[in-house]
């Protein structure tokens, strides 16, 4: 006990305490936080396209629960496959077009396995050094020869890719968007390298599927090299639905030997009726129509626009993460506001302050998400609420 308390003083001597609020609704735009605190605008979920309590998404999770019940008790191999698991791998497939599709409880689990179950001693992994910690850790686990190239540096992955030569395969992987800066990587360049020096791409898509490219495939789609990229991982957790969950897509040999061999998915249970029915239905609606996708890229629009001709800059280019660079980590913690008021001060607007060691020092950073179900009332009250405070804290002139 001592020993843990110190550590934990230790976390909030750096100044790293993450404190969790707790909400006393749905999510969406509109919150209630627990013990008062109604109204709140969010501007901080991965509900990009607002499905999460969508109608829809909801009553298929309920008939999903009432059909199959609560669960499956049991790994996919012993028990646990129901025709929904199967149908909706099936729809993922055909969603991103690729041949084969295999869920898992989350992307985080997907990217534990693939590495491992793909990569032997004899192969090369290239990684964006930005990549998230689900990336670094699946990595970790695998015993192939790990090279990190610098964030979107096409010359450092060139490099590195020379020297991986004398390896077997070349995986390179990288993020499609990435979740601090909202940038999304240079695929096509990627993709080039990748063919020039005989290596695979791998791409985690959790920030970018169900509402980047023109139907919302993702990043591949957005960069038209659909054909180019081999493996996609991404989640069920943010844009589609946001209940839980995440897959592999890719050939066929791929996701039939992660049946095999992908710890995560051979040792963790299948994912519950109710959870799966939230995602089929999601990619239901994101299929018949690319609307919902259309509109949060507006709102998108509208608070980019806004909020640099307030006089703000914003990082990345199109993505609904909306990193607002304040560079000062007190600022940053002073315009978001403390952990009893998770406002940007009293107009009642939720967003979190990302500083050091999340981010380089003297990036600090506001990250602000959209989403298709913000009205544009609701962005401009944000707008406004960041100029008031921004120009009361010194963040504006
Ligand atoms: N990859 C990226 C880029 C993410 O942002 C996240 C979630 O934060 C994950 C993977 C993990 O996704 P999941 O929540 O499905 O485990």
């Amino acid at each position: 006990r001592r020993r843990l308390e110190s550590e934990l003083e230790d976390i909030r001597g750096a100044g790293t305490w993450k404190n969790e609020r707790v909400i006393a609704s749905r999510q969406g735009p509109h919150l209630c936080l627990a013990g008062g605190g109604a109204g709140i605008l969010n501007f901080c979920a991965n509900n990009y396209l607002g499905l999460s309590s969508h109608p829809e998404v909801i009553r298929a999770a309920v008939e999903a629960l009432e059909k199959f019940g609560a669960g499956l008790s049991s790994v996919r191999f012993i028990c646990g496959t129901q025709s929904i698991h199967k149908d909706l791998e099936e729809k993922i497939a055909r969603f991103h077009q690729r041949e084969d599709a295999i869920l898992y409880a989350s992307c985080f689990d997907a990217n534990a396995g693939i590495f491992e179950a793909l990569l032997t001693p004899e192969d090369a992994v290239l990684s964006d050094e930005l990549n998230h910690a689900s990336i670094i850790d699946g990595i970790r686990l695998c015993k192939a020869n790990k090279y990190r190239y610098k964030h979107m540096d096409m010359q450092d992955l060139e490099a590195k890719l020379q020297d991986a030569q004398k390896h077997r395969l070349r995986l390179v992987a990288t993020d499609g968007a990435f979740s601090m800066d909202g940038d999304i990587a240079p695929l096509r360049e990627i993709c080039q390298l990748a063919q020039k020096y005989d290596a695979l791409v791998f791409i985690d898509e959790c920030h970018a599927t169900g509402f980047l490219g023109p139907n919302g495939r993702g990043t591949d789609e957005l960069l038209g090299v659909m054909d180019k990229v081999t493996i996609i991982n991404s989640t069920l957790g943010k844009a589609l639905g946001g209940a839980a969950g995440g897959y592999t897509t890719g050939p066929k040999p791929l996701i039939d030997l992660l049946r095999q061999c992908s710890r995560p998915y051979l040792f963790s249970n299948s994912l519950p009726p109710a959870v799966v029915g939230c995602a089929s239905k999601a990619l239901d609606l994101l299929m018949e129509s690319n609307a919902i996708a259309q509109s949060m890229a507006a709102k998108t629009q509208r608070f980019r626009s806004k909020m640099m001709a307030a006089g703000f800059t914003i990082l990345g280019k199109d993505h609904p993460i909306c990193p607002v660079m304040l560079g000062d980590a007190r600022l940053a913690a002073v315009v978001a506001g403390d952990s009893d008021s998770p406002c940007v001060s009293s107009p009642g607007i939720y967003v979190i302050g990302f500083s050091y060691p999340v981010v380089p020092k003297g990036k600090a950073r506001i990250r602000v998400q959209i989403s298709a179900v913000h009205s544009d009332e609701d962005i401009d009250r944000c707008v406004e609420a960041f100029t008031e405070v921004g120009r009361k804290h010194g963040a504006l002139p």
